[in-house]
């Protein structure tokens, strides 16, 4: 079928931050989709307000750290954990960010990019404007009603929300990030499953009251992100969203004793906020009450033919740790490029199952450590939840990590893909079973350590180097192209990258590291942290993963590159094809 029989190369459900996220990137790769949100425009409702430092190094190569963090700014100074028995009343204890998360040089050694702040209300616009200037059609007021698939594509029917009108729209691919009541996944039929026994409603219910109050002067000089308020009868967590009148208050109801979300009606919300504040004259005024339910849940499919769900649509987590959105982003990083290059007709569509089979194992990890993070116990000793004994795991595993901020890191930056799209090294690799053709065929990616050393699979190491005398991370090199990375005495594979490159029809940016290459390593730190020696070179994808390495110099590079280019778009061997 010609793309001309279609409306859409990719029609994404859902403007969440997962369906803007795959909007972005998907434009910024050249096949701009299109998004339908039912909702009038993005989320008026501050969700996440933490960036990991993963979410943030996406922003920087597309180009948006600086705006997030504009749009973030009035949070960037929330730098404590406070648990008070009111606002107003006794402080019992303050802990600072970096008693809980990796910060300064210990970050600085992995990443070029800081943790960021940012509501979700504020954020979506930032994504939303990027995907529009690049070329995405965003469409919002409008449901995905149904849809179907066949062989070539999905047709879908759309309604207009203001006028009721219908359309129908042919795609080549969906993208289901419409959240986790997905009807996409519902419509596929795939299964949530929660780990072990935490399943959907286990782990609470609770409102997150969004609420306008003057309260800068009483946080002044201990600007919070998280306060758990203590206080009998008011007991919740504040939520700092501007750090001067936008806050959120979120409180646990139980409905086996006949609560409902109904019940907080706004008398009673303003009620409770001047309760936890400890101010009874303090003016309030609710803005907006979410009721949401604490879950641990996986979908068993992150596809379904030409359907592929993202985000919270995929997995759904509770907020503690903050890795919902920015598990969903990351997601939508792992997918753009791989539809991207299957659209081009440079990949083959095959190199489209490698997304579940590299993000579900992360996705595991990660609800795995939300569920974990949301029992651990609080800094001042008491559990941040007590729910049902059996939600968890072992005694002894709450909180692992023992209170070591760098514990944070491991299922942030130290995902292992094994997959197809990972060439790994010597034809053995622990993570996975490894096929005839070398390639693993089971992932099973545990983020349990922090990996980063350049071994095929594992998010490319940071290191600063020169070009063209401007000071850059090598991150920053690893955006929308295949990238190669030769050693200083490594010119033969560079030389070799580019017809290898141009006869699959591939873009690849091939670099000299080395006091005198195209990168200037002045520190002579890459080769180490990269694992390779000056002959060797390694081969990174559009995503930031190491895809192949080489740890020195081999007979022909022209015959190796030959042999895993294609290898990394699931192709056959270009020397086996031309055979
Ligand atoms: C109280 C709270 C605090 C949180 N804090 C954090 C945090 O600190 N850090 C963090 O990372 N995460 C946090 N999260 C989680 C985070 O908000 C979610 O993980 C994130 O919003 C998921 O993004 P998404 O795009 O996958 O889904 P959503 O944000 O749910 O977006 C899905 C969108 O799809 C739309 N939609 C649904 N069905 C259709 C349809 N048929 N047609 C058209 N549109 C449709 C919906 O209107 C919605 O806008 C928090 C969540 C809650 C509730």
């Amino acid at each position: 079928m010609s793309t001309s029989s279609y409306d859409t190369p990719v029609l994404i459900a859902g403007g969440g931050p997962a369906g803007l996220a795959a909007a972005l990137l998907l434009a910024r790769h050249g096949v701009p989709p299109l998004l339908v949100e039912r909702h009038a425009g993005t989320s008026i409702h501050p969700r996440a307000r933490g960036l990991n430092v993963r979410t943030m190094e996406i922003l920087r190569t597309v180009g948006l750290e600086g705006d997030v963090r504009d749009a973030g700014a009035a949070l960037a100074t929330s730098r404590y954990m406070l648990f008070v028995d009111t606002l107003a009343g006794e402080e019992i204890r303050r802990v600072p960010d970096a008693d809980l998360l990796p910060v300064g040089e210990a970050l600085a050694r992995v990443t070029p990019c800081d943790w960021g702040r940012c509501a979700q209300d504020e954020l979506e616009p930032v994504l939303a404007t990027a995907a529009r200037a690049h070329g995405a059609d965003l469409r919002f007021g409008t449901d995905l009603v149904s849809f179907s698939q066949d062989a070539d594509g999905v047709s879908a029917t759309l309604a207009d929300r203001a006028t009721g009108a219908h359309r129908a729209v042919r795609a080549q691919y969906l993208v289901a990030a419409d959240g986790a009541h997905s009807l996409v996944r519902e419509s596929l039929g795939v299964p949530m499953a929660g780990l072990g026994p935490v399943s959907r409603g286990q782990l609470g219910h609770f409102v997150n009251v969004y609420f306008r109050a003057n309260l800068s002067d009483l946080v002044r000089g201990r600007e919070f992100i998280l306060c758990f308020v203590e206080r009998p009868g008011a007991e919740g967590l504040l939520l700092a969203v501007n750090n001067a009148d936008r806050w959120l208050f979120n409180v646990e109801y139980d409905p086996d004793c006949g609560e409902t979300p109904d019940a907080f009606t706004p008398a009673r919300c303003v009620a409770l906020i001047k309760a936890a504040i400890g101010l009874p004259d303090l003016d309030v005024e609710i803005l907006s009450v979410l009721p949401w339910e604490g879950a641990a849940l996986i979908a068993d499919r992150f596809q379904a033919g030409r359907a592929f769900l993202v985000g919270d649509a995929a997995h759904v987590m509770p907020p503690a740790g903050g890795f919902g959105l920015n598990t969903g982003v990351q997601d939508a990083h792992n997918l753009a490029w791989k539809l991207a290059l299957v659209l081009k007709g440079t990949a083959d569509p095959a190199l489209l199952d490698t997304y579940e089979a590299e993000r579900r194992p992360v996705a595991r990890v990660v609800v795995d450590r939300a569920v974990r993070e949301l029992a651990a116990p609080t800094p001042d000793g008491a559990p941040a939840w007590d729910g049902p004994e059996q939600a968890g795991p072992e005694d002894g595993a709450w909180g692992d990590g023992d209170g070591d901020p760098l514990a944070q890191l491991p299922p942030i930056l130290g995902y292992h893909y094994a997959s197809r799209a990972v060439v790994v090294e010597d034809g053995v690799d622990q993570a996975g079973q490894v096929d005839q053709a070398g390639q693993v065929d089971q992932a099973d990616a545990r983020p349990e350590e922090l990996d980063l050393t350049g071994r095929p699979g594992t998010r490319a190491p940071h290191v600063w180097i020169e070009r063209a005398s401007q000071r850059i991370s090598m991150l920053d090199l690893f955006d929308r192209r295949f990238v190669l990375l030769a050693g200083a005495e490594g010119v033969a594979w560079c030389d070799a990258a580019r017809p290898v490159a141009a006869r699959l029809g591939i873009d690849l940016d091939s670099y000299r590291v080395g006091m005198a290459g195209d990168l200037i390593d002045r520190d002579e730190n890459w080769g180490a942290a990269y694992g390779v020696t000056p002959t060797g070179a390694v081969v990174v994808r559009p995503d930031g993963t190491v895809g192949w390495r080489s740890a020195g110099g081999i007979g022909s590079p022209a015959e190796e590159l030959g042999r895993v280019l294609p290898r990394l778009l699931c192709r056959m061997p270009l020397l086996a094809r031309s055979a």
